[in-house]
Formats: structure tokens, sequence, C-alpha cells
């Protein structure tokens, strides 16, 4: 084993969203199996995040991971929240170049390893003359689409918001609608925003190559384009999480508590029949209005399969949207007010279906573990995931959202019970269902398999792997260490 100082040493830089730190998590676990030295950056509000998973890492992994802190500039967010205001959010995040620039030069990594919404990471670790990977947790097909909206600008051929117009040049017909679109990609977000998004882009572009949290199966015609058509040095070596499989629940559960008792929940899918549940969750952001709630849980109701249906609002908890609800549905369905553990449902044999918002981490979770999905995109690159599960891989029905819904607003239109209850019985019920649930068993094996020796994802992570540690060589840019494990526990809180 190579020593503290001739340790490759990685400092890995999340983005301050649970959907981003998630899977940096994994990425950093990942290449600490590989010996290589790791080190998560983030900022105190977020440190226990990371604290109660890596604990558990040491003993369940045998893997250490470090964990330093960097101070938020504006004052401490819990995104966006806490921060004055969305624009004063991005502002801090270009700041915390300055302070992270410090600690870059204090412990002097061999490789920057940055979310891609970092648009300053590269120039900060050129400076250092060490090569910084930017850390993409979307699609293959979501830059694909975006670069193709941007180049084409096929949403100004149509004259209204709900028609239905091609993306040019993609290996698949994707058919979009202008409400689908960022208002960003349509040039009707504020400057200042613009801005950012095309510096992010640029920034990506700057870096040394692209980690993507994908597999090669999955999305083949996407991953070729990127490469081809797009000109990205990437590795695909993804689904992160499943390299741990097996190796303890706590390593699922990454992150946030989980608002109900794990073991109790896990209880309550035994007793469940195998494919009877459907699982429902609008991911780590998005909350859902009142009224659309109200008509999920009748639709929910309605249905002769379990559920178990994730509320995010907080108000919620006080009662309202499901008054008395799950006394009437008890047996039936489980209410999770919060946080759920739900990479552990969604690989519960008793779990049979999801109603996915189609965030990326959800989808690589609904397809490892095989499952046919309802899609129910919100915002952001979340349509065109959803074109890649119902169109592309057959493996989920729309739902048939008509257009952005706010991201933590409660905007967007409601869907009616029927439309809700009928779309969960497609992929239930009928030959279309059975289909879908084949082909989405098909990507699970392909997962497993993508990630074992001499699979696509695990020669990538070696390949990577191998040329960073001959980059270093030939760059010799390699400094000694002095960082002690003291130095790092003492940001721990
Ligand atoms: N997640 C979870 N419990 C919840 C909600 C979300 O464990 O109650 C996890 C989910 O498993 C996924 C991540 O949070 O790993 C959400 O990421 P995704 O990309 O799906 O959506 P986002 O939250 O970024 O919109």
């Amino acid at each position: 084993m190579a020593s503290e100082q001739t340790q490759f040493h990685i400092f890995f830089l999340p983005y301050l969203v649970p959907g981003h730190m998630i899977p940096t998590l994994d990425l950093a676990r990942l290449f600490a199996t590989r010996s290589v030295k790791c080190t998560i950056i983030t900022t105190p509000l977020n440190i226990p995040f990371f604290a109660e998973a890596t604990k558990t890492d040491s003993q369940k992994l045998g893997i250490e991971i470090n964990l330093l802190s960097v101070k938020f500039p504006y004052e401490e967010p819990g995104f966006p929240k806490e921060c004055k205001s969305t624009q004063n959010f991005f502002k801090s995040i270009a700041e915390l170049q300055h302070p992270f620039g410090a600690l870059m030069e204090e412990f002097h990594p061999n490789c920057l390893v940055a979310d891609f919404q970092f648009p300053w990471a590269n120039s900060v670790a050129k400076h250092l003359g060490v090569p910084c990977l930017s850390f993409d947790v979307c699609s293959y097909i979501y830059p694909c689409v975006s670069s193709n909206l941007n180049r084409y600008q096929p949403h100004k051929e149509v004259s209204s918001d709900s028609e239905h117009f091609v993306v040019p040049g993609l290996p698949h017909e994707v058919k979009l609608r202008r409400a689908e679109l960022a208002p960003y990609e349509k040039g009707e977000s504020e400057k200042w925003m613009i801005e950012l998004v095309d510096r992010i882009w640029e920034g990506q572009r700057e870096c040394y190559g692209v980690i993507k949290n994908s597999f090669y199966e999955l999305e083949p015609d996407y991953a070729d384009y990127y490469e081809n058509n797009m000109g990205f040095r990437h590795w695909h070596i993804g689904p992160l999480f499943i390299y741990f499989e097996g190796k303890g629940n706590e390593c699922n559960q990454v992150g946030k508590k989980s608002s109900i008792d794990v073991e109790e929940c896990l209880r309550w899918l035994d007793e469940k029949r195998d494919n009877s549940v459907i699982y429902v969750c609008f991911g780590s952001m998005s909350n859902v209005a009142y009224g659309q709630l109200d008509e999920i849980a009748r639709a929910l109701e309605s249905l002769v399969q379990n559920f178990i249906l994730v509320v995010r609002n907080k108000e919620d908890t006080n009662g309202w949207v499901l008054d008395g609800f799950e006394d009437k549905v008890k047996g039936q369905g489980l209410v999770i007010r919060g946080w759920a553990p739900q990479r552990l449902i969604l690989e519960h044999q008793a779990v049979g279906g999801f109603v996915s918002h189609c965030g990326w981490n959800s989808i690589l979770e609904g397809v490892v573990a095989g499952l046919p999905m309802v899609t129910w995109p919100r915002h952001a690159e979340q349509f065109y995931n959803e074109k890649l599960v119902t169109d592309v891989l057959r493996i989920g029905v729309p739902l048939g959202v008509k257009g952005w819904a706010g991201t933590l607003d409660e905007n967007g239109d409601v869907i009616g019970k029927d439309e809700i209850a009928t779309a969960i019985s497609k992929i239930v019920v009928g030959k279309e269902a059975e289909d879908m649930r084949k082909r989405a068993q098909e990507l699970k094996k392909m997962a497993r398999r993508a990630i074992q020796e001499g699979g696509s994802s695990y020669s990538h992570l070696t390949a990577l792997i191998e040329e960073l540690k001959a980059y270093k060589i030939a760059s010799n840019g390699f400094r000694s260490q002095n960082i002690t494990s003291s130095t790092y526990t003492s940001f721990l809180t």
C-alpha cells in the first residue's frame, strides 16, 4: 500500500444539494477503494451530511474519506432558503473559489474532481498544475439535447408552448414542447442566469475530462454522440452506488437521516407480495402543490396496488394534505413525511413500480432495481431524462406533464386522479407492462455487469485512475503533503 506521502490524492468538491452530494460521496468511496486518498470539501452546514456516512464507511468498507470545510462566503446556505435570493446563492458559489483555492494551495492534491456547476474549478486546479475533472451527475442524453437545442433553436419554429417539435441531429427522434424547456434555454431567464449557464458549459469544456454517473449500455448512442459529435473526453463509471451493494444498509443511506425507522419500513415491505408496491417520490427538492398531492393520494387509494408515498412539503407534517389519509389506507399504503430510504425501498422485491420526477439519480436507482416507471418530470433536465425512459429505453409511461413546475415553489398544472391511476395501471397490468418490466430487468443485469471486472464502467474507472497517475508522474506536479488525520477530524462537527 502507498504511504500517506506518496498516495495519489484527490480533492472532491460537491455541489451543495443532495442530488449532487450523494453521488459525489459514492464517487469518493469508489476512488478510495482503489487506494486513492480522498478528501471531500464542503461547507460547515453540509459537513454532517457526509460525516455520518464516512464514519460508517470506515467500519463497513474499511475505507477512509477525509472531510474539510470551507466557509461559504455569504451566509451559510441551505439551498436556497437560507440565502437571501437565488442570485445571492450563485454569487456565493462564485466567491467560494477564493477560500477553496487557498485550501488547494495548502494541501496540494494531485487532482481535483469538481461538480460541473463550479465553472471556476478548472482555473483553480490549473493554477496549481493539477488536472481538474468535471463531475457531471446528469445523464448523457441531457447535454446532447441541450446542445442541439442551442445549436438548431427548433423551439423558435413552433407557434405555441404546447406544440411539439423534434430536436434535430440526435440519434433518436426526441420530441419536446417549448413548455418543457428550461427558461435559460429559451433565453427567458435573467441575463446573469443565461451567462452563468453558458459559463458552466465552457468551464466543463476546459476541464481535463468529464466523469459521468451513467453506464455505457444504458445510453450508448448518447455516450457516443457526446464523444464524437460534442467532442468531450469522458469516463462513464456508474451507477456509482451499486459498487457497494450488500456491504451493509448504512452504506446505502448516504446523507440525510431517514424520517421513518428503516427496519419498520422494510418490515412493512416484507409483508407485501412481490411487485405489489408502487413507490412515489419527487426527489430531494421538489415540493408538490397541496391540490396535486390530494389527487395523488386519491389516485393511490383507488388502486388495488400497495404504495409508499413520500411527501416533502414541510406544512404537511401538520397533517393537512393527507388528513386522516394514513388511517384510511392502513395496510395498503405508507406515507413517509420527509426523507425516505429510497434506495432500500426501490431494491425491495415487494416494490414493482416507481412514479418518479426523473432526477438522474432516481432514474438510475429505478433502472438498477429493474423497475418500470411512470415519469412525472417537474423541471431542469428531467423532461429530457423522461424521453430516455419512455421513448428510448421504453421502460416507462409518461404521465403527460405539460411543462415546467416551479423548482421550489408550488406552481404547475394539477393532474387529476384518474390520469394518475391510469398511468400507474399501465406499468402494472397488461402486455405492455410485462414487456416494460422485462426490458427494465435486462437493464438491471446490464448495470451490474458494467461495474464488474471487465465491465464497461469498471474498465473506464481503471483507465481513468491509470491515466491520472501517469499524468502525475509526467507532470512531476506532486509535492509532499503534510496533512494528518487529526487535521481532518478537527473539521468534523
Ligand atoms: N432521496 C432519498 N430520499 C428521499 C428523496 C430523495 O433517498 O426522500 C435520494 C434519491 O435516492 C436520490 C436523490 O435523493 O439519490 C435525489 O436525486 P435526483 O437526481 O433523483 O433528484 P433531485 O433531488 O436532484 O431533483
